[in-house]
């Protein structure tokens, strides 16, 4: 079975930061929001779906998914936005699996944002919260996207108390230091990993 470590934590916590250590190690990594954009894309049943439900008016001239227009359809429409979440979810859901499944690395990485408030945490042997304070996630947000302190704060509250997410975690990365600090936490949690792999197989 592989051995499938979840990686969460709150916007700009260092989650893609944290990633990207493992995949140098040579990690395969399943990332839940780049799933979510593989299950629309041109030629994909959701994409279809979509198209007939809504319109062709929510693709662009390339035939893609035009987002913001989806957005602003379902935005203040309950209907349409559950309507949409049961189409998407269960394909985004079997295209983790099957990623998962076809994963070749000793264990692999899911991340996703949401991982405990979508219940991700069940395809995994362990949760690993990249944790680090408010204030920090906050400015490093503003500094990465330039976008305003107010929309930060508002996805925040959307997800999981700092306090929260960590209640569930196995494992934390306390990214409030350096990259470097952060990169030496991600070496010591990959032997970890590894020997958690092992002992799995035996
Ligand atoms: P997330 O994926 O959780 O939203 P990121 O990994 O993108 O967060 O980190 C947010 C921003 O902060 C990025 O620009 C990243 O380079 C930077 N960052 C992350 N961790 C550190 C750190 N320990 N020191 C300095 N900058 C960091």
């Amino acid at each position: 079975m592989t051995y499938v470590v979840g990686v969460t934590g709150g916007i700009g916590s260092g989650k893609s930061a944290a990633t990207a250590e493992f995949e140098k190690l040579g990690i395969t990594i399943v990332d839940a929001d780049v799933v979510a954009r593989q299950v629309v894309m041109p030629g994909t049943p959701c994409l279809q779906a979509i198209a007939e439900h809504f319109g062709n008016q929510l693709l662009t001239e390339g035939g893609e998914l035009n987002r913001k227009a989806l957005r602003q359809r379902v935005f203040s429409n309950p209907q349409e936005k559950e309507w949409l979440n049961k189409l998407l979810h269960p394909a985004i859901r079997e295209e983790i699996i099957s990623q998962l499944e076809q994963a070749d690395s000793p264990y692999v990485i899911l991340s996703a944002p949401l991982l405990l408030e979508n219940g991700l945490e069940k395809y995994c042997q362990r949760v690993l919260v990249i944790d680090a304070p408010e204030s920090l996630q906050i400015s490093r947000t503003i500094q990465r996207d330039d976008s305003p302190k107010k929309e930060v704060e508002a996805i925040m509250k959307a997800q999981l108390s700092r306090s929260e997410r960590l209640k569930k975690a196995n494992d934390v990365l306390n990214n409030d230091g350096s990259l470097e600090q952060l990169e030496q936490q991600v070496l010591q949690l990959h032997q970890r990993y590894l020997a958690a792999t092992v002992a799995q197989e035996k």
